[in-house]
């Protein structure tokens, strides 16, 4: 009954793997797999589901997701039709599907400033969001104006001031079912090619720096006040450490990267071990900013 009415609602599938729907490459088989083709049939797949008391997950790029092997014994969710925008002035309206770093050059070249740190941020703007994800002390909370969302069957307009917007933190953290539909951003206007060029320096530095040849999830752990979590994570000797699949990036120690047939258990021990050192050796609790799920 359940796979009818998706697929009277959207693109459905029975067939999907979370390895393939994130950036680490893990995790197991998804049961329903949707993406729906109107915000109406969104609508109607929500309430549908929570009357049937089953339960769904929202996801963007899966670009900060760590997925267990075991079924996904639900329904998830993604946003790909949503995928418009409208830009008038410095005034810009985007939904959640759209993916961070195309949108980021899009502006760029309108000489429109202010999501430059996401050029390298291989997430959704539903996500971007979600984490309130930033870079170069620069986030998506500088910009964002409101946010648009599905919250149990109705359509509301949350503004910034009512976002709890903090460091990696967003309400929607505190309500896992409200689907986040798009937002309105308040950009600068910047001369093109200083923020091209900006953009492209950004992009080398992570290239230089980061494992971007190998599947992550980014960071690991959230930066600790005054601390950076790579830093630790060299202090205590993980730089290179390995369990099973999943290994501490050699060129930067806050990535943990899938050697290829690496899984969701390995990579949470390696973090665990990581977390457990840093406590003993310097009394500081590190806070994993990838999201666990369904394991
Ligand atoms: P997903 O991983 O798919 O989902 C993350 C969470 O958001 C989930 O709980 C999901 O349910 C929720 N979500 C997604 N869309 C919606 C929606 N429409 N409605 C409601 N909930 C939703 N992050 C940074 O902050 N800064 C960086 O510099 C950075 N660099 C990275 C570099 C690499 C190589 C990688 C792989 C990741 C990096 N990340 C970084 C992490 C990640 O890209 C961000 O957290 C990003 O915001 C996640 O977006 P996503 O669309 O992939 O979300």
């Amino acid at each position: 009954m359940i796979e009818t009415f998706l697929k009277q609602h959207g693109e459905y599938s029975n067939d999907k793997y979370f390895k393939d729907l994130t950036t680490i490459k893990m995790g197991g088989h998804i049961k329903h797999f949707v993406i729906p083709n109107t915000i109406d049939d969104l609508k109607e797949i929500i309430i549908f589901l929570k009357d049937y008391s089953i339960c769904f997950k929202v996801i963007g790029n899966g670009s900060n997701l760590i997925c267990g092997e075991d079924e996904f014994d639900g329904v998830i969710i993604k946003l790909d039709n949503f995928n418009a925008y409208e830009i008038k002035d410095e005034e810009v309206y985007v939904e959640a599907g759209v993916m961070a770093p195309y949108f980021s050059n899009i502006l760029a070249k309108l000489g429109l400033s202010g999501l430059e740190f996401a050029s390298g941020i291989p997430g959704s703007i539903g996500g971007l969001i979600y984490m309130n994800a930033g870079a170069y002390k620069s986030s998506i909370s500088d910009i964002l104006e409101e946010v648009t969302v599905l919250r149990r069957d109705e359509i509301i307009t949350l503004k910034k001031d009512e976002l709890k917007l903090n460091y990696r933190y967003s309400i929607f953290q505190e309500h896992p079912r409200w689907v986040i539909l798009s937002c309105k951003l308040k950009m600068s206007k910047k001369n093109p090619q200083e923020i091209l060029d900006l953009m492209n320096d950004r992009l080398i530095r992570r290239k230089e720096s980061q494992p971007l040849d190998k599947p992550s999830a980014g960071s690991c752990f959230r930066n600790p006040e005054n601390e950076l979590a790579w830093k630790l994570i060299d202090d205590i000797g993980y730089r290179g450490y390995t369990i099973g699949g999943t290994k501490v990036s050699e060129k930067h120690s806050n990535f943990i990267i899938n050697e290829g047939n690496g899984n969701a258990k390995e990579y949470l021990e390696l973090a665990y071990n990581i977390m457990d050192k840093v406590k003993e050796k310097y009394n500081i609790k590190l806070i994993l900013e990838v999201e666990k799920f369904n394991c």
